[in-house]
């Protein structure tokens, strides 16, 4: 029978471990997260992010700038984190409104600190299988894949999608779980047939069911990151569906993660794991 991973249950199991680690400390980890301008959706993400980072019992410092901050504002704002001894992780809310330049804010941010993994220093640590922190979403697959697959050596594995944010850092973590790794985008031929050889299927792609149930392999494990609003059967309601065809590819699959439920709850919950990891690196703890 296929088994549907629950992310809701495994995002809150990682929570309680972290919340009991950093119970057990004399210092608490500090995040800090920046928000610039009114974006409704990064509003919403952030205060999730506050309130979750709280219930562990770390430190939430939240910085809320207005849609006309300057560049070198918000690089200010971000040296004084970098030096801030209570701040052990930050994060800048993507996208920043369209007059900013995301690359040099990121690229401001000290890379012990950044628990988006978005550095280019972070990116090539994890290319070049050094310790780093990685990005949130695909840290979050990784660990629902370890926990189905304790020892992936050998496994094919696909995924579709090589953006900065989640195809490619997948990629390199599943290459580094001795997987046989495959990246397909959007000029890859025959990508149903290619998705047909993979034991493990990552899809981050941005588009609704794209992913059809004759293309996954029967057992494969299917890890679906997308997230996509449509239509829903009420009119003017709308509802979450994944990049894969869950209805048709959960029968034939070993594995796989619903959306919502699946991928989603793990990206906070791994942000909060990162800053646990950058907490006891620039405090000298052991992990
Ligand atoms: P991007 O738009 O940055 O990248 C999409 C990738 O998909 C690109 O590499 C693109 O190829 C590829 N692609 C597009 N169309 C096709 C196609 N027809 N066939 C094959 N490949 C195709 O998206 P992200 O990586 O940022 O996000 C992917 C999905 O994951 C989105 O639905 C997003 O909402 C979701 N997401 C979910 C998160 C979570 O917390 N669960 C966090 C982050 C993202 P090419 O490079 O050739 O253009």
């Amino acid at each position: 029978m296929t088994r549907i991973i629950d992310g809701k249950a495994f995002a809150a199991q990682l929570r309680e471990t972290i919340a009991a680690e950093v119970a057990g400390l004399a210092k608490k980890p500090g995040l800090a997260v920046v928000l610039v301008g009114e974006d409704p959706a990064s509003k919403v993400y952030v205060a999730n992010k506050a309130r979750q980072t709280v219930e562990v019992g770390m430190v939430s410092f939240e910085h809320r700038l207005p849609a006309q901050t300057t560049q070198s504002e918000l690089e200010a704002l971000v040296a004084r984190l970098n030096a801030d001894p209570e701040v052990h992780g930050i994060l800048v809310q993507l996208p920043l409104p369209k007059h900013l330049n995301a690359e040099q804010v990121i690229a401001a941010i000290s890379p012990e600190k950044d628990v988006d993994g978005l550095t280019v220093v972070n990116a090539g640590r994890l290319v070049a299988g050094l310790e780093g922190l990685v990005p949130c979403t695909p840290l979050g697959c990784i660990l629902l894949l370890e926990s189905l697959i304790p020892d992936m050596t050998g496994l094919n594995a696909v995924v579709i999608g090589r953006s900065h944010l989640v195809g490619k850092p997948v990629a390199q973590m599943l290459l580094q779980k001795n997987c046989t790794v495959t990246v397909a985008h959007s000029k890859t031929r025959d990508l149903p047939g290619l998705c047909r050889t993979a034991d493990i299927l990552v899809a981050a792609v941005g588009r609704p069911e794209m992913v059809k149930g004759e293309w996954v392999k029967p057992g494969a494990v299917v890890i679906d990151v997308g997230i996509n609003r449509v239509a829903g059967r009420e009119p003017g309601k709308t509802k979450l569906v994944g990049d894969v065809d869950f209805a048709a590819a959960a029968p034939v699959a070993g594995a796989i993660t619903p959306v919502p439920g699946g991928v989603g709850p793990m990206t906070i919950a791994c942000l909060l794991r990162n800053t646990l990891t950058a907490f006891k690196r620039l405090e000298n703890l052991h992990n």
